[in-house]
């Protein structure tokens, strides 16, 4: 009985393979081994195929028209913004609004929020571990506007010092924008401790996401965050759509960022209204196709159930630190208690891009580099990491793949 069950509940990854396409092909001679997910995930075949159905059967501008094809569009387009809403568990569907992805979504509240409510001497609070793009937008406000960018320590696991973030708050910190999941290290960070202990100096908190919304169940309202942003691509959706949530009397006094088409009620030349919510913040022809893509991405995630994509790559990561521990000479970095399927690892002098390039060459796909995480990297003192992040496809076998391809790789290079 109890292994039936425990059958039941394991993901059977072979048959989630199936579903994408693009793991049947080769590279170099090898079969492809994708371990690069935490830059861009691959894309099972109903999520190609909502693309190709909407391009074939109803291609249309969404919202003004009132033809059939424009109808159906808009349906389709909208449809994606009620399955975020479930899928984040957001108050109302007013909430979610369409982006470009993570990057634009933490532009349009330093743009819009930002430039409304901060001023000389208030203070911004990120961390170590940030993604560029959780930086520089506030790193831009801030010299604007006088106000000061301050930094969360970390410990050599790569885990926030949390007494150090909690002296950092101050009646002064406006903001506090931190990332749910590292990219770089793969660490979880306690948001909901972060997200009350500012909210008691007055600070709103706005979520990176774009890396816990695959691997984490999100619930906005739980967590109590003021704004969380992520990435379709990194979710089995396509490329060039990401999601704004943010709370609603803040969307609502927030001004737009930008001006158009679609977010107007009333244009004169004397004065313009703008559109309600969640129209306000999408101006010009919206990403059609791609947003409605990203339902079929979410419905295929749903499907096979968030929970068993959790264990199975669980148990990947922890495979994956066992075998490449008994490396010599490898050293992980980021040895956080709680982490995404991420392990980043530098191999003593050698350097991570000649890595990437022999492992290349037996068709296996990691990332190298600084992971647009430099002041992480720095923290550590190294120019960069090998990183290999996995996904609800992957398997051991792969990683006996990667394992075996870094022992080549290091017999080269040594
Ligand atoms: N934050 C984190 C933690 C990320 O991993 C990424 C993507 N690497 C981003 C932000 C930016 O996402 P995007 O490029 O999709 O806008």
């Amino acid at each position: 009985m109890i292994e039936s069950a425990t059958i039941q509940n394991k993901l059977d990854v072979y048959s989630v393979r199936q579903q994408f396409p693009i793991l049947n092909r080769e590279v170099k001679g090898k079969p492809l081994v994708y371990l690069d997910n935490a830059a861009t995930s691959q894309k099972p075949q109903v999520v190609i195929d909502a693309l190709v159905n909407y391009y074939t059967d109803y291609n249309a501008n969404v919202h003004r028209g009132i033809h059939t094809l424009a109808e159906e569009a808009t349906m389709a387009f909208e449809r994606t913004r009620d399955a975020v809403q479930q899928f984040i568990n957001a108050e109302s569907r007013e909430q979610v609004i369409y982006t470009r992805g993570t990057t634009e979504g933490i532009n349009l509240v330093s743009y819009t929020w930002g430039r409304q409510n901060i001023k000389a001497g208030d203070e911004i609070i990120v961390s170590t571990i940030e993604h560029h793009s959780n930086i520089v937008p506030w790193q831009i406000l801030c010299e604007e506007k006088g106000a000061k960018l301050r930094v969360i320590p970390i410990n050599d696991k790569g885990e926030l010092l949390m007494e150090e973030f909690e002296k950092l708050l101050n009646p002064k910190t406006k903001l506090v924008s931190i990332v749910h999941a590292s990219n770089a290290l793969g660490t979880i960070n306690p948001v909901k401790k972060i997200i009350d202990a500012a909210h008691k100096v007055g600070a709103l908190v706005l979520i990176d996401g774009a890396q816990s919304t695959v691997h984490l169940d999100i619930d906005v309202q739980e967590m109590d965050c003021d704004f969380f942003v992520f990435s379709s691509h990194k979710l089995y959706g396509p490329t060039g759509i990401g999601i704004l949530y943010g709370k609603k009397d803040l969307l609502d006094a927030m001004p737009p960022f930008q001006g158009g088409g679609e977010m107007i009620k009333e244009v004169t030349f004397e004065k313009t209204t703008y559109n309600d919510l969640p129209y306000k913040f999408e101006a010009g022809t919206p990403n059609i196709a791609d947003t409605i893509a990203l339902k079929a991405a979410l419905d295929f995630v749903n499907e096979i159930g968030k929970e068993k994509i959790r264990r199975h790559e669980e148990e990947l990561l922890a495979y994956a630190t066992v075998q490449l521990g008994q490396i010599p000479g490898l050293r992980i970095i980021g040895r956080a208690k709680e982490k995404v399927s991420v392990i980043s690892f530098v191999v003593d002098s050698l350097h991570p891009q000649d890595i990437g390039i022999l492992l290349d060459n037996r068709g296996i796909a990691v990332r190298t580099g600084h992971h647009c995480a430099e002041p992480c990297m720095r923290f550590f003192e190294i120019p960069g990491t090998v990183r290999a992040s996995f996904a609800m496809y992957n398997t051991k076998e792969e990683i006996d793949e990667l394992v075996n391809g870094l022992q080549k790789a290091i017999k080269m290079l040594s």
